[in-house]
């Protein structure tokens, strides 16, 4: 967690966060520290709501809770155990795969041996019947002792390739976890940041257009007033689905911040942006809201955007800068439409 604020900003965020560890009776520990300092920075809208939804229900704050909450929310130990363990069970299979391997040449250094000494002995005439059956005999031990190394190598490197396979499964379940929100399964913002980089790339090597379309839920903050923040996870989760089945599959959605999302749309400019934007809007708004576990209806929701189309060259951080201005705009003239930003030079789509 990055916690960006000057002294000030972060001595009152502090000094809230005390006195409510203090008022709870909790333990000032580093953890619980972090997760109220969280709490009253804004930091994770995730640790906003689960706070807010066990204060609202009246339910005892302990030490244990929080613990709890710090590790769902904001220990990333929990993936690093994984990525740990994995590494743990990579150098275990290379030390079995790797005393295999030594067995097997001893063995068959050893049964070289075995076999010269043989060879000696029986090509001694004056070698008599038992001489000939010890040696024979001791070259089977060897063959015998051979052949068990070598089964116990090939065991070893098949399951070293099973455990190998199930590791790459694990590791790639962490990388995808990593890079998509809880809540929605959306791409989160860090999987956003990096998509939108290897989209203005792909855009700057191919010459061609791309936009970007910032959408944010309008008065989000009363409907969760009115209904509560598991409804409003419910309508969260509703406007992922529809803006998700609403493009094409090379373009990316994203769950930008609490109620905000982005939409990245390669080979596409202002004007293809403003369509796709304009019929996102409508599909959510078509959409009547109805209370999952009561049935009643709540009404419909709308959505604010604001389009922009990479100019040329244009840093990323601009490029979201001008389309949260053009969402700006958009709440500004009403919500619930789509404004755009107008850029001096973009690409031709
Ligand atoms: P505007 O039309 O200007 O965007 O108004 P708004 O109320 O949507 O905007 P504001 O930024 O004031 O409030 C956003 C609200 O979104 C605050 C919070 O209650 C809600 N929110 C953010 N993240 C979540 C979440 O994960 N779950 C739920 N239920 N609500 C969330
Ligand atoms: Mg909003
Ligand atoms: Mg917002």
């Amino acid at each position: 967690m990055n916690y960006n604020q000057d002294t000030e900003k972060a001595s009152e965020i502090a000094a809230e966060a005390l006195e409510r560890i203090h008022s709870e009776g909790l333990a000032p520990t580093p953890d619980i520290f972090e997760l109220w300092y969280v709490y009253y920075g804004n930091y994770n809208p995730e640790v906003v709501r689960a706070i807010d939804i066990l204060s609202s229900s009246q339910q005892k704050i302990t030490d244990e809770r929080c613990h709890e909450l710090h590790q769902r929310f904001l220990s990333e130990s929990t993936q690093n155990d994984r990525v740990k363990k994995a590494g743990d069970k990579i150098s275990e299979t290379i030390k079995s795969v790797g005393g295999a391997v030594v067995s097997v040449r001893n063995a068959t250094s050893n049964y070289s041996s075995a076999l010269s000494e043989a060879s000696v002995k029986l090509s001694d005439d004056t070698l008599d019947i038992d001489g000939a059956r010890e040696a024979i005999s001791d070259v089977m031990t060897n063959t015998q002792n051979m052949v068990e190394q070598n089964e116990r190598l090939e065991y070893e490197l098949n399951r070293s390739t099973e455990v190998m396979i199930e590791l790459q499964r694990d590791l790639e379940m962490v990388k995808k976890e990593a890079l998509t929100d809880g809540l929605t399964s959306l791409a989160n913002r860090k999987a956003f940041d990096a998509e939108i980089l290897r989209i203005r790339k792909e855009s700057v090597e191919h010459d061609c257009a791309f936009s970007l379309i910032m959408m944010d839920i309008d008065h989000f903050k009363s409907f969760n007033d009115n209904y509560g923040h598991q409804v409003g996870d419910q309508v969260l989760r509703l406007v992922a689905k529809t803006l998700f089945d609403g493009v094409k599959g090379r373009d990316v959605v994203a769950r930008y911040g609490g109620e905000e999302f982005a939409i990245i749309l390669p080979e596409t400019d202002l004007q293809g942006a403003v369509k796709v934007g304009e019929h996102l809007r409508k599909a959510v708004a078509s959409k009547e809201i109805i209370n999952r576990s009561s049935g009643e209806k709540l009404g419909r929701i709308t959505l604010s955007g604001g389009a922009a189309e990479f100019g040329n060259d244009e840093k990323v951080d601009d490029l979201i800068l001008r389309a949260d201005k053009a969402l700006y705009t958009a709440k500004h003239n009403g919500r619930n439409q789509v404004s755009t930003s107008k850029s001096s030079a973009t690409k031709k789509a």
